[in-house]
């Protein structure tokens, strides 16, 4: 998965974010986009700030978010809610779901939410 340079859900440029890691690691790269009703995180691998390691993006809906995470290596997505109920602390509700990997597509959100909640069905 190649990195990304705009929200897959607002459309907005990501921020670089810059986590604090030892002197003697290069960072990895670490793109975001928090907005009041979704979280977006992206992490590249250390050796190609091109190539993802890791996506996480957060859909907030009436009381709770839906996380979906996707692991590039070794491959696996993990689906999650959670509830909250004081921000900005939330209670994880579930379990988190671990299902195969698949390469998400977001030029169509809704469509890729589908395909989601069709895997969780069949899991
Ligand atoms: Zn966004």
């Amino acid at each position: 998965m190649e990195m990304l340079i705009y929200c897959p859900i607002c459309k907005k440029p990501l921020f670089n974010s810059f986590p604090t890691t030892s002197f003697s690691k290069k960072p990895a790269l670490e793109k975001v986009c928090f907005q009041a009703d979704h979280r977006v995180n992206i992490k590249s691998t250390k050796f190609n700030e091109d190539i993802v390691k890791s996506l996480s993006i957060g859909l907030k809906y009436n009381q709770y978010w839906n996380y979906m995470n996707w692991f590039v290596d070794p491959s696996y997505f993990i689906f999650q809610k959670t509830f909250v109920y004081t921000e900005p602390h939330s209670i994880i509700d579930k379990t988190p779901l671990r299902l195969p990997y698949f390469e998400p597509d977001f030029s169509d959100i809704n469509k890729l939410l589908q395909k989601i909640s069709k895997l969780i069905v069949f899991s």
